[in-house]
Parts: C-alpha cells; structure tokens; sequence
C-alpha cells in the first residue's frame, strides 16, 4: 500500500523575489480557519514535478490555503498599475493574490504559482484580499477549459474552500485559487514605473521579460523594439484564438492583460452564444467597450499602452525614431491579428491550404459569421455542425437555421471550394474540421449551476461534471447531448457577469 506524501515538493527558483526588489512588497498570507482541498489538479502538479502522486488532502488543504507555507517560498505581492475602461490608475498590484514563487516544470518552462483570495496586502486600497467559493471554481473552471481548447492561459492547480464567510453583496464561502503562469508580469506592470518615471526600473523589467520569455532577444541590439514586436504577436495570436472560439474575456484592462501571451483573470468572462459582435455580458461594462467584436482593437490599445512604456529604451537619443518604430509595430497589429484568424477560420472552414489570393477565403468567412448573425445562430454549433455537412448530412446544420434556403447559397460556395481541394476524402476534411470547431465549451448556463450548487449546498458533483466534460473539448460523447446545448434564450437575454472579488 502507498504512503500518501507527507511532503508535497516544491523546487522553488524564485527570480522575481530575487533579482526584482523594488517591483513587489513582501506579505505573508492570512491564516484561515478551516480549510478543505475541494480540487487539485494532480496533471498539471505532475507536470510541475510537485511530487504530489497521492497527497494528504488536509495538508494540501493548509498548503494551498497559505496557512502552511511550503519551505522556501517567498511570497509577495506584485507592483502594477493600469488602463481601467481607459484611464489610468496609477497603482493597482495584488490587492488580493500573492506569488509563492517560481519553480521550472518538468519541460523546463518557468512557472509562477500564485495564490488568489489569500488576504489583505498593501495593495488592497480596502478591499478585503479574499474571494468567494464561485469565482474561485469559475477561474478554475474556464482556465481550464481554455487550456483544454489550446489556448494559452493561466492554470489552476488546486482550489481550497477557507471555512470563512467573505462579505459580497451577501455574505458567501471563502475560497483560495492557486494560479500557475508562464509570469504575472502584465502591461500595466510596466505602466506602473513608467508613469514613476522610473527609467531604470522599466529598463530593469524588461530585461527580465526578455530573458523569461524572449531569451532569444538577449544581446540584441533593438530588444526593446523586438520585445514589444513579440508581446505584439502573441497577443495577436490569442486574440485570434478567443476570437474563433467566442471567448468574451469582458475585463480587458491593460492590468489583466500579460506580455507572455496568456489569458489572465476569468472575472466577468462568458462564452458567446448566438453570435453578435456586440456581445457583452460584464455587468460593469455598460458602454460595451469590451465587447466580443472589440477584442482584437482593444489589445491593439493595451499595446500602445505598453508601447509608451518602452519608448525611451527604444530610442534614447532619437525620441522621434522610437515613436516611429513603435507606431510601425502597433500599425501591424490589426493585420497580423486578421492574418491569424483567417488561418484558423480556414482550418475551422475544413480548407486545408490557403489559396495564393486570400481574399475568397476571407469573404466566404465574413459571410458565414454575417449568416451566422442574421439568424441569430449558435456560434459554437454553428462551425461544428459545419464539419457534419462535410461529409454530407446538412440536416443538423440546416436546423440551426430557419430555413433551408437562408443557408443554402452559401453553402453551395463552401462546398465549391472545398471541392478546390486536393484530396475529395470527405471524412478526413470532417475529422480535421472537429479537431478545430469544439462541441464542448463551458456554456454560461452550466458554469453558473455548477457555481450556484457549489455556493449554496457545497456540493462539488455539477463542478465535476462539467470540468470533465469541457476537458475533451472536441470529443462528441454520448451522453453529453445536453452539455452541447445553447442556453435557454431567456437565460442568454439577461445573463449578467461581474467582476466577482
Ligand atoms: P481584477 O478585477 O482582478 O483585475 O482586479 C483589479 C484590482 O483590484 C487589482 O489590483 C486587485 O488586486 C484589486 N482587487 C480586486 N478584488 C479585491 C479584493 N477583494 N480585495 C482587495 N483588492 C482587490
Ligand atoms: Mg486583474
């Protein structure tokens, strides 16, 4: 029989608590009174190399609630300010997570493992530091299924029940979410000593970036440019991957928006249903200026956030080049950004190779999503049902829409081009368009049941469920026909999503 392991390991390498004094204060978690493990990811600890195999749940529990501190972790709050809705804060930091520490995974990529809802830090401004048992499983839940989407994004290693009440707008159950990531290092980050006019601070962040996550830039003679060319480029490619699977992040402050390109902070977020650009959800967001089909012009605006941060390291002598150079890298976003998303709308389109002119492609997917619009269609079943016509059973595509005939000429074009293609095996264009266009994805109505059960009856079995089921995202299982499913258009019409602190 096996020991459970008295000692979860881990091999701290802590270089921001180390080698960045002056970017973060350093603060101890608070204790809570009863915490109880209610998820671990024991994948991603393995990945972590945590040596976690079968862990004693109630010491998990005090490890990822913070009150046992694991040996050499070095825990602090980060320093950041932000673009909130536009304007400028000029500190904002971990007002209610703290980093533990970094540690290199078992592929020899730095991870930090931070907690969140740990308690008051200096950078509270009041608030309490703490959260609630649902947004902790709801960060959970959509890191999650984003990452089973192949979408990069923050993880969640364990989320731990505190036995605490924490005062919302009623009184609810405390919960802690320990969040791995490539860094925590955002925008405003950099804002933060920028708006200080702390030059060697700038210059001293991004030289650690560069060697987290650009090492290849090391040395180089522009870095400073070809860093922001490189933030510029991973956020166009997440942006086109939200943006193909419907993913409203509804809280893009430049606060909340990494330079290692992943997905960060599941607060007010949704998946689309119908489609519409103008989707929104975020109660706080009355103005729409994160909505779904704003996306990609608001990362646009974070990166010239972030662009002003590094222009004296551009140019230091010649302010008027460095305002060029960076101009030059934001002016490319937009059209990196659609050269991205055409490539996955492609792939999503069951087309195999792109023509030598894109811009068939490119109209036959504008079209689609305008179809896709005018009837009010389901965007995830929409693209998946797509896959069926292709390998020649229309109908459960057809009922998506209401007549036959709003679908059929554009669907006669889709076929046209698809029969451009050099193989005619219909079943492989299908089994390739069903590895891109999920049937899976976390519906609104199905995250919050699964959170209202947990909240209110702590029970943990719809959480499961639907965090195994949005796992295997392109899997069509039997079984899971209702998971498939749109929400009740009542539910969609006025579901709201908060920031949930
Ligand atoms: P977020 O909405 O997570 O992007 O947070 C924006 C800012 O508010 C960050 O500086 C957070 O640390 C801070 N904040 C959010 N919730 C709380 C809370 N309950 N207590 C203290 N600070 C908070
Ligand atoms: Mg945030």
């Amino acid at each position: 029989m096996h020991q459970p392991s008295t000692v979860i390991q881990f091999r701290w390498d802590n270089s921001y608590a180390e080698r960045m004094p002056g970017f973060y204060v350093s603060c101890a978690p608070s204790v809570v009174p009863n915490p109880v493990l209610l998820r671990f990811n024991s994948r991603l600890a393995e990945e972590l190399g945590l040596n976690a195999g079968e862990i004693d749940l109630s010491l998990a529990a005090q490890i990822f609630s913070g009150n046992e501190l694991p040996a050499g972790a070095q825990p602090l709050a980060q320093a950041y300010a932000g673009h909130q809705f536009g304007g400028f804060v000029s500190q904002l930091g971990d007002g209610r997570a703290l980093l533990l520490g970094e540690l290199v995974d078992g592929h020899g990529r730095r991870r930090d493992i931070a907690l969140k809802g740990s308690g008051p830090t200096p950078f509270s401004r009041g608030g309490d530091g703490k959260a609630a048992v649902g947004p902790v499983l709801r960060e959970y839940l959509i890191g999650e299924a984003m990452h089973a989407l192949g979408i990069p994004t923050t993880r969640a290693l364990a989320a731990v029940g505190t036995g605490e009440q924490v005062m919302r707008e009623r009184s609810l159950p405390g919960a802690i979410l320990t969040r791995v990531a490539a860094s925590h290092i955002r925008v405003g980050t950099f804002e933060y000593f920028a708006a200080r006019r702390q030059d060697d601070h700038v210059r001293a962040l991004a030289d650690f970036v560069i060697e987290r996550h650009d090492p290849n830039l090391m040395g180089e003679a522009n870095r400073y440019l070809l860093l922001l060319k490189a933030v510029a480029e991973r956020q166009a490619a997440l942006l086109a991957q939200w943006m193909l699977v419907g993913f409203i992040h509804g809280v893009m402050n430049t606060d909340n928006m990494t330079v290692s390109g992943e997905t960060i902070d599941y607060g007010p977020c949704a998946f689309m249903e119908s489609y519409s650009p103008h989707a929104v959800f975020s109660s706080i967001d009355t103005g729409g200026r994160y909505a779904y089909g704003n996306q990609p012009m608001i990362a646009r605006w974070n990166l010239s956030r972030f662009a002003e941060t590094l222009l004296s390291l551009i140019n230091d002598t010649a302010p008027d080049r460095a305002l060029t150079e960076a101009t030059d890298v934001i002016n490319g976003f937009m059209s990196r950004y659609q050269a991205l998303w055409l490539s996955g709308a492609r792939a999503k389109l069951g087309f195999a190779i792109a023509p030598a002119d894109d811009e068939e492609d490119s109209l036959l997917a504008q079209d689609w999503l305008d179809l896709l619009e005018q009837h009010a269609v389901d965007f995830t079943l929409g693209w998946r049902r797509l896959a069926d016509a292709a390998e020649g059973n229309p109908e459960l595509l057809e009922a998506l829409f209401p007549s036959v005939d709003a679908l059929r000429p554009w669907l006669e074009r889709w076929r046209r081009r698809l029969a451009q293609q050099p193989t005619s095996a219909t079943a492989a264009t299908a089994e390739a368009m069903r590895a891109v266009n999920p049937i899976y994805i976390p519906r609104n109505h199905r995250v919050e049941e699964a959170l209202a059960s947990a909240t209110h009856n702590g029970d943990l079995v719809l959480f499961e469920r639907l965090l195994d089921v949005i796992a295997h995202p392109y899997d069509e299982r039997p079984g899971l026909e209702d998971y498939a499913q749109p929400a009740p258009r009542e539910f969609t019409a006025c579901y709201k999503t908060f920031c949930g602190t």
